[in-house]
């Protein structure tokens, strides 16, 4: 398997499942919303610091943490991860609060270009952040209960 840079920080593995990434290769990229890509990305330039997807690519247990197959077992029955517009990430060094925080203080410009419009509560992911891009119809970004 060859490996596709998707943006100046991420890989394409780093979005993708290894079920869907060895079936598909960069083909992957076609059930991705390009709105979590990109929001990601200008997270990653905002902070300047490393964000971790997956890590699968380089032996690492973290391999659901973005697009996910409709058969897995983890999460709701219709994630948002399993259409693509999902991503749980954390920074090495950075309390999931204080990512969240950060990520709170560009809420305008991630909804004017909704690129993010959803947040799970922190109280219920201590060591990740989920962000997602699913449609809400709101000005500001919705927290939910996972
Ligand atoms: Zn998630």
């Amino acid at each position: 398997m060859k490996r596709f840079r998707l943006t100046d920080n991420f890989y394409l593995d780093e979005f993708v499942c290894p079920g869907i990434y060895s079936q598909y290769g960069s083909r992957s990229v076609y059930f991705l919303d390009a709105r979590i890509v990109t929001g990601m990305q200008f997270i990653r330039e905002q902070i300047g610091k490393p964000i971790h997807i997956n890590n699968w690519w380089d032996g690492g247990p973290l391999d659901e943490r973005g697009l996910r197959e409709f058969k897995t077992k983890t999460g709701a029955k219709f994630s948002q991860h399993k259409f693509g517009r999902a991503v749980d990430s954390n920074i090495v060094g950075t309390s999931v609060k204080d990512y969240f925080e950060f990520v709170m203080s560009h809420e305008k410009y991630l909804i004017e270009n909704q690129l993010i419009t959803t947040i799970e509560n922190i109280s219920f992911t201590k060591t990740w952040l989920h962000c997602d891009c699913r449609y809400t119809g709101l000005d500001h970004i919705l927290i939910v209960n996972p």
